[in-house]
């Protein structure tokens, strides 16, 4: 795949010398570079995509650590923790929540100071020994699209490696794996790629890794011994979607060994209204509207519940045809929808401790049936 190339560097004045600034001013040598002492400085852009086309390099102000957005009243929660190490992403997803999260926020942001961010998460883990957490950094970002330039996988993966307690997760639709494979990793990184039904990767995920890359990526991941994960999220209803998602089972999951795949979620596409207006705005027309929407317990459109079900349903029996012990699990789903894809709602928290026990696969058989 190709990778990004930013059309200006911006860095925050006293962060020159930063590590980051520094391999990043080296690694685009021809890439323009400002000094700025307001990163936030608003230039009159014509798109978000426009936008997120500058790097900004600066120390990062708040917290680094939150709870997944996931856990709202009435949706079963799997109790994920985010770190954002990054703010947006180089790859153009026309259905990407962060047009509306992001839209008056659009470069692309990576923080000097994640040595901060590592002794936050350091500290939490400290303070509950007893409990394991999964933490991703794919929530605002894609984990693995700008490693290329910052080089982070090579401080998160060895810190993750000395904590017990804790299991991190980079979410990519990239095959950016390089920095990944001489890593001392010990299993507690889960590598995961974003899928989606073949049209929708062709036709609503610009500038991605195709299929085939990222599959051939994972595939040299778990050949360095890292476990790894899939995410069906958004699982979008088009004409063809059942075709769609069967073939992209079939292409990718026979490939892999299936007892080294850590967890497969699945979801359906949420719409907010700032969010279906970005769509909609687009330069080019989106299949991503065209079916029908009823909104949620957290005020988000989704596709009917009949419908959900049936798709997770099919999604499951699919992925169980290759492996009847694949760790499946759904994203942000109401406790009705889970009782009958897998005949049971599990409590909040649960799912997360069978998805981080030991060994993954067997102790999850029950999360899928
Ligand atoms: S890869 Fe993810 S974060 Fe990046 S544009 Fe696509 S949906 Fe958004």
């Amino acid at each position: 795949m190709n990778r990004w190339k930013a059309d200006s560097v911006w860095i925050e004045r006293g962060e020159e010398d930063s590590a980051l600034a520094r391999r990043v001013r080296a690694r685009v040598p021809n890439t323009p570079v400002r000094i700025v002492n307001d990163t936030g400085v608003a230039e009159p852009r014509a798109s978000f995509d426009e936008g997120k086309r500058r790097l900004v390099i600066k120390r990062h102000r708040g917290t680094f650590m939150q709870h997944c957005p996931a856990g709202t009243t009435g949706l079963v929660c799997c109790n994920y923790l985010v770190a954002h190490f990054v703010s947006n992403c180089p790859f153009d997803c026309s259905y990407c929540f962060l047009q509306d999260y992001l839209a008056n926020n659009a470069a692309v942001k990576a923080y000097t100071n994640h040595g901060d961010g590592l002794a936050e998460i350091d500290a939490v883990l400290r303070t509950h020994p007893s409990r394991t957490f999964r933490i991703g950094t794919g929530e605002l970002a894609d984990s693995l699209a700008l490693d290329q330039l910052t080089d982070l996988s090579r401080e998160l993966v060895p810190f993750f490696a000395e904590r017990s307690n804790a299991v991190l997760e980079l979410k990519t639709k990239s095959d950016c794996i390089d920095n990944l494979l001489g890593l001392d990793h010990k299993e507690r990184t889960v590598i995961s790629w974003s899928l989606n039904a073949t049209a929708i990767m062709a036709a609503e995920e610009d500038r991605t890794a195709t299929l085939d890359e990222r599959i051939a990526a994972a595939l040299r991941v778990q050949a360095a011994g890292y476990r790894v994960g899939f995410h069906f999220d958004p699982i979008i209803a088009h004409d063809g979607w059942e075709e769609g998602y069967r073939k992209v089972i079939e292409q990718v999951f026979p490939r892999l060994d299936a007892r080294r795949i850590a967890w497969v979620s699945l979801g359906s596409l949420r719409m907010t209204p700032r969010l279906k207006a970005a769509i909609k705005a687009r330069p080019q027309p989106s299949r991503v509207l065209t079916g029908e929407l009823v909104p949620g317990p957290d005020g988000k459109e989704r596709a009917w519940r009949g419908l959900r079900v049936k798709m997770y349903r099919r999604m499951v029996e699919w992925l169980r045809q290759i492996d009847d012990r694949m760790p499946v699990y759904m994203c942000m789903e109401a406790p009705g929808v889970w009782d009958k894809v897998f005949g049971e709602s599990p409590s909040d928290g649960d799912i997360a401790q069978r998805l981080v026990a030991s060994p993954p696969v067997a102790s999850l058989q029950a999360v899928a049936r």
